[in-house]
């Protein structure tokens, strides 16, 4: 193999620059030579395809977002769809693939691989929603942005006797609301691991009020669980709190990655250069019990992340 692409595909992340510079620069040095192509699948099928150099990567370790933009192109599901975008590589001798996303890239990825190009998925989205590894690139970060806020929110709570509603994002996946839980000393988490009790919220919101004395509240919800303007509106109704809802939306999608999202985006982009120089195809990174490793797509799609019970638990307890 002496030619690969790289392209970032679905919803961005923090970090995913910092998975193309180790893409292009390992790729480099090992002889290869790294085409970047834009606007993931749509560039691959409309042939915005480049070759990269070391300096083109310069300085994106620190940036958020993606600089070979990100694109989502229903029509790649098309077998005909994805014969352009197999042609394109053809002509410019591209035998190798890195797909930069979630579950709906790596998708694509094993579709390609089946019609002969190599393709290495690497997880990059913000959720964690992907079972075949511990961490995704940009889960971190958006933990960070999501403390960072709530933790401003928390200030100004405690002065008004509020109780802030909060929602973040996570897909399917409940792990930024936990881990943002715990780490901020939320007083409840709302995932769909927890499910969801309007009535039990409000009996626990009045229980921290009346018994525990707690001046201020903090709700974490997922987004996809309820209305939090709606649950806001019931908890100034039916507790002493007032409630007030903010959706911090796509403000968790972006800033500079984390030393912790730089590392892990770092070690994958290695790892995906590694595996495609080993004929491996159809195969995706993972960091499992700190290890970095590949998996067959196939199999990765259908695992189940194995419970946060315990982090709920552990929670419960200290709250
Ligand atoms: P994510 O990768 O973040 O899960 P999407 O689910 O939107 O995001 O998928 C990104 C892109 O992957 C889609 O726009 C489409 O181009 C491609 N894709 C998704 N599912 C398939 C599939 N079954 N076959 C081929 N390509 C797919």
């Amino acid at each position: 193999m002496k030619k690969i692409g790289v392209l970032t595909s679905g919803g961005d992340a923090p970090g995913m620059n910092a998975v193309i510079r180790a893409v292009v620069r390992s790729g480099i040095s090992a002889g290869l030579e790294v085409f970047g192509i834009f606007d993931g699948y749509e560039g691959l099928v409309n042939d915005k395809i480049r070759l990269l150099n070391k300096g083109d990567v310069s300085d994106i370790i620190i940036k958020g977002g993606t600089i070979l933009g990100s694109a989502r192109l229903e029509e790649f599901k098309l077998v005909e769809v994805r014969e352009k975008a197999v042609e394109n590589l053809a002509r410019h001798g591209i035998e190798g693939l890195v797909v930069i996303g979630g579950d709906g890239s790596y998708r694509g990825a094993l579709a390609l691989t089946e019609m002969g190009i190599n393709c290495i998925g690497i997880p990059g989205t913000i959720d964690n929603d992907i079972d075949s590894t511990d961490y995704t690139i940009g889960f971190d970060t958006a933990l960070n942005t999501i403390i960072e806020n709530v933790d401003k929110l928390r200030d100004t709570s405690s002065s008004h006797h509020r109780c802030s509603v909060i929602e973040v994002m996570g897909n399917r996946c409940g792990d930024l609301a936990i881990y943002a839980g715990i780490t901020t000393g939320a007083e409840i988490i709302i995932t769909k691991e927890t499910g969801y009790d309007e009535e039990e919220v409000l009996d626990r919101l009045r229980y921290f009020e009346e018994k525990k004395q707690k001046r201020h509240s903090i709700v974490l919800v997922s987004e996809k669980i309820t209305d939090v303007h709606l649950l806001a509106r019931k908890i100034s109704l039916h507790t002493g709190f007032s409630g007030r809802a903010t959706i911090l939306g796509h403000i968790q999608r972006g800033g500079s990655p984390t030393a912790r999202d730089r590392i892990l985006a770092t070690q994958f982009g290695d790892k995906a250069v590694r595996a495609l120089l080993n004929g491996e195809g159809g195969r995706c990174v993972g960091i499992v019990n700190e290890e970095i490793i590949t998996i067959d797509i196939t199999e990765a799609l259908q695992l189940t992340k194995k419970s946060r019970k315990p982090l709920f638990e552990l929670h419960d307890r200290l709250v």
